[in-house]
């Protein structure tokens, strides 16, 4: 049962007379639970038990946050069909897609405990002293990353579960030592409400301190912007629009402490059909663009919007046959009322610029839904225009014809930063385009080849962050064990006695992780 109330650490709270309500796009209708707005006083309150809980949480054991991680899992695994009838609900995505989405957050907050366990996450790098180097003793320094501090989550509208409440940036950011505060998603607030009540029961459970987690519900970008601003926030995950995003950064560059924000945001992550490989595959690349496109409505932060070709008869074949199967993809409900009325304004904008002309659209009527819809334009166009270097949410793609190879390279040195990029080449294309594809490499932070943009595994080597204003800071990675490298700083202990080094750098290596000791890889004990 749906209560609509905030969670402050361990409590329930629900003081304000003001609320507000979850709208399904796919139901066209509220559905039940008056959400209410966090009050002044309890926002505080939940900031307060935040930096209290990260006292005790930070000393807590790799392997007890680990039992805490999977213990949330097993609670979310527990709340079975009410979870994911709610969040079919209001992000109107299918019971198939919201079910792999649940099986992918739990999988997520496993990795996590493994990673956890295995211990050497924390990079520790010892160098002993030399009480003979000339001109001065070398000190004995010792080096790990130690968790940041209180970290706030804006959670995404396009992944209810994987990138929300229990998601990417809460997981990793609890499972490097912080206390989290999550500011509920609009779109999603029952799904909020039922993941919470699950990492607070873990919580209590693994005996984790009150304020290790609270879940905040707002209106409008108040809490948000409150949030950003407050002393006891030490850093910020986010997913969403760049407009949100570069305001979240702005305002935490601002503070008189400024904190970083781990912002991602817009990526129209281009996708280079090379000759040779396009000619050879045409059928198969045709095929899974129909399909990528249009997956999950298009409503993907790695949706591929952008295919830029070489003129020639091959490319007139390709889109005559993709436009083909786009005219035949019935438009879906969107998840939410916002993201489908940005769509159509977007897309209208992007059809409305100079030498833009619409290939095709695809089935259904618009009310709540995105219809399929590609768009094609030739690269002197494209290059002129920024608008059309901007993401259309949703599922869209523009086909740029390029004249030549220089004008390909062109359009490369010109695009913003990427999450990713798709190549379609064979070993020749390799050869041929080399130039082509070093450009194209330079804006992303993932580059496929021969394959669809969409599907993002979660593993160690996954990066899923790419240049400005993909993310904010490419050097990271929303996605996969690196992640929680976003929530950790280097400290490092100075000529540090026995007593007071954490076990990652004492002499004996307990904990039997893997550790750099002067210069060398090593788990043994020093
Ligand atoms: P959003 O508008 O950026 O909102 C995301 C979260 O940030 C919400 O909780 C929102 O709060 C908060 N927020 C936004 N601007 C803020 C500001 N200036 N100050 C403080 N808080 C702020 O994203 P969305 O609602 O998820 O979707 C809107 C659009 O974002 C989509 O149409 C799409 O274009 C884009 N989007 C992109 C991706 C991607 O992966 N590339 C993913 C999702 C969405 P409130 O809801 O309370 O305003």
């Amino acid at each position: 049962m749906i209560q609509g109330l905030n969670f402050i650490g361990f409590e329930l709270s629900g003081d304000n007379t003001e609320y507000i309500h979850a709208f399904s796009t796919l139901e066209n209708t509220y559905l039940q639970g008056q959400f209410r707005i966090a009050t002044e006083s309890e926002i505080e309150k939940a900031l307060i038990k935040a930096r209290e809980a990260f006292k005790i949480y930070r000393n807590t054991s790799a392997m007890q946050r680990a039992v805490f991680l999977e213990t949330i899992a097993q609670k979310i695994m527990e709340k079975e069909d009410e979870l994911i009838e709610r969040t079919m609900k209001e992000a109107a995505l299918s019971y198939k897609r919201v079910f792999s989405e649940r099986d992918r957050t739990v999988h997520q907050l496993k990795l996590y405990a493994q990673m956890l366990k295995e211990g050497s996450y924390v990079e520790a790098t010892i160098e002993t002293a030399d009480e003979y180097r000339k001109p001065e003793r070398k000190p004995d320094l010792r080096k790990m990353l130690e968790p940041i501090g209180p970290v706030l989550v804006f959670t995404a509208s396009n992944f209810p579960l994987a990138y929300a409440t229990a998601g990417g940036d809460t997981a990793s950011a609890l499972a490097a030592g912080n206390p989290v505060i999550v500011k509920a998603h609009e779109s999603h607030l029952g799904t909020n409400e039922l993941v919470s009540d699950a990492i607070i029961e873990a919580a209590k459970q693994c005996e984790m301190p009150d304020g290790v987690f609270s879940s905040l519900i707002g209106k409008g970008i108040q809490l948000g912007q409150h949030l950003v601003l407050h002393p006891a926030i030490c850093a910020v995950g986010f997913t969403g629009s760049f407009t949100g995003g570069r305001a979240l950064f702005d305002l935490a560059a601002k503070r008189k402490n400024p904190i970083p924000v781990f912002a991602e945001m817009g990526s129209i992550n281009p996708v280079v059909l090379l000759p040779n490989q396009l000619k050879q595959n045409l059928k198969k690349v045709v095929k899974e663009y129909a399909f990528s496109i249009v997956l999950g409505g298009g409503q993907f932060c790695t949706n591929p919007g952008l295919l830029i070709g070489l003129e020639s008869k091959t490319l007139d074949e390709f889109i005559k046959k993709l436009s083909k199967q786009i005219a035949i993809s019935e438009s879906r409900t969107m998840i939410s009322e916002n993201i489908w009325a940005g769509y159509y304004s977007k897309r209208q904008k992007a059809l409305e610029q100079k030498g833009v002309t619409l290939v095709t659209e695809g089935t259904g009527d618009e009310e709540l839904k995105g219809r399929p819809t590609l768009a094609m334009v030739n690269g002197r166009n494209f290059l002129d225009n920024p608008f059309l270097k901007d993401e259309v949410f949703g599922p869209y793609s523009l086909i740029v014809r390029c004249k030549n190879e220089g004008e390909m390279n062109r359009i490369a040195n010109q695009l913003n930063g990427q999450l990713t990029t798709t190549i379609i080449a064979n070993e020749k294309d390799i050869k041929n385009y080399s130039e082509t594809i070093d450009s194209f490499k330079e804006n992303a932070g993932r580059i496929v080849f021969n394959g669809v943009p969409t599907g993002v595994d979660v593993c160690r080597a996954m990066q899923h962050g790419g240049p400005y204003p993909a993310t904010t800071d490419s050097r990271f990675t929303a996605v996969g064990e690196d992640a929680v490298k976003r929530w950790l700083r280097p400290v490092a202990y100075q000529d540090c006695p026995k007593s007071y080094l954490p076990d990652a750098l004492k002499n004996k290596n307990s904990l039997k992780i893997r550790r750099i000791i002067n210069g060398k890889p090593s788990r043994k004990t020093l």
